[in-house]
């Protein structure tokens, strides 16, 4: 891997935000921030046409990030005002964020996978029970309820989620982003998300990666109560699908820009493998255990007392994702949860 984005890894280790840059021919990246996250700011890309003018991610909605946005498309010498058209590469706030108050500026179009449509519209079968479900999926998992209360959705968050814009338009993969002059085209990536998608802008080479890859940290891969299908299976394959782009400079939605995709992707790929051989070792030690147990059991990299919150949450979706896809490929077993009880999960009996 070859860092291209000097200035923003500098910010980066300097604690500190990176310029509005221009990326490409046409194509700036823009520093929106994201409040109270060690991320810190997403980076939305700007990309001019002829035939428009198209911002990728506007980012978390709050008034700073807006004016964020507004001086980053003041330095590629325009304003909301002249936004044709709107792509995300996945519906989580950091990204999606900003898309309705942007649509509302501008009057163009928002569009994303499909796969990310059902999702927003997933958000429905939280209408009503939404909490009293959600509450029953942490105890399946064996969340003690103290814990699953602190944890489950809220009226706040469900209010925010289904508040984000929904789609004018679906992109498949394969599918040209509608920006004449321009060919940027969608490379649909599920792991993350079911519909995260990927953008190749052909004649300059370069990989808008959202946050399927990003070049010093690994995305969460996680199975929700709604999980279209297993996540991580799903991950590994759109890592494998995205390795094929090496020659192209990658322009991640997090932390810097580099060069070396295929290198980043196997790097990733063996982190997977890594964590699954330590769900078996957890297995192996604590004989049949919970998502919970074994998310308790595995290492954080701030050590587990200080994964709290919205954090917690992500860290027993990836435990839940690694477990059913060991379950998947036979390398662990589940065994049937009595009723009112939580699911377990145990190294296959030798016979
Ligand atoms: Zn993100």
């Amino acid at each position: 891997m070859r860092v291209t984005g000097a200035a923003q890894r500098d910010a980066w280790l300097a604690d500190t935000f990176p310029p509005v840059e221009r990326a490409g021919p046409d194509l700036w990246s823009v520093p929106v921030p994201i409040p109270d996250s060690p991320l810190r700011y997403t980076l939305t890309y700007i990309v001019a046409a002829s035939g428009g003018l198209v911002v990728v991610d506007p980012g978390w909605d709050t008034e700073a990030g807006w004016q964020a946005l507004a001086a980053g498309l003041q330095v590629a010498g325009a304003s909301p005002a002249d936004v044709t058209g709107i792509v995300v590469t996945h519906i989580h706030p950091d990204h999606h964020g900003l898309s309705a108050r942007l649509r509302g500026a501008c009057g163009g179009w928002v569009a994303m996978h499909p796969a990310e449509r059902d999702s927003l519209s997933d958000f429905r079968w939280l209408d009503g029970d939404a909490r009293r479900d959600d509450l029953a999926w942490l105890r399946g998992c064996g969340v003690p309820d103290d814990v699953a209360a602190g944890l489950a959705v809220t009226g706040e968050v469900l209010a925010a989620v289904l508040a984000m814009a929904k789609p004018d338009i679906l992109l498949d993969h394969g599918d040209l982003v509608p920006l004449p002059g321009r060919r940027l085209r969608a490379v649909w990536t599920p792991g993350h998300t079911p519909g995260h998608l990927c953008l190749h802008e052909e004649s300059a080479n370069l990989l808008l990666t959202g946050d399927h890859v990003l070049p010093r940290i690994s995305p969460n891969i996680g199975l929700q109560p709604h999980s279209a299908g297993p996540p991580l299976a799903a991950y590994l394959r759109s890592l494998e699908l995205v390795a094929a782009y090496d020659t192209a400079e990658a322009l991640p939605a997090h932390e810097y820009r580099f060069h070396g995709v295929a290198d980043r992707v196997r790097m990733l790929l063996a982190h997977h493998e890594r964590r699954c051989e330590e769900v078996i070792a957890i297995l192996a030690r604590l004989g049949p255990a919970t998502v919970w147990q074994v998310t308790q059991e595995l290492s954080w990299s701030r050590g587990w007392a200080s994964v709290t919150g919205f954090m917690r949450r992500a860290a027993i979706a990836e435990a839940a994702a690694h477990l059913r896809h060991l379950a998947d490929e036979g390398r662990v077993s589940a065994t049937a949860a009595a009723p009112g009880e939580p699911g377990r999960y145990r190294l296959p009996q030798l016979h």
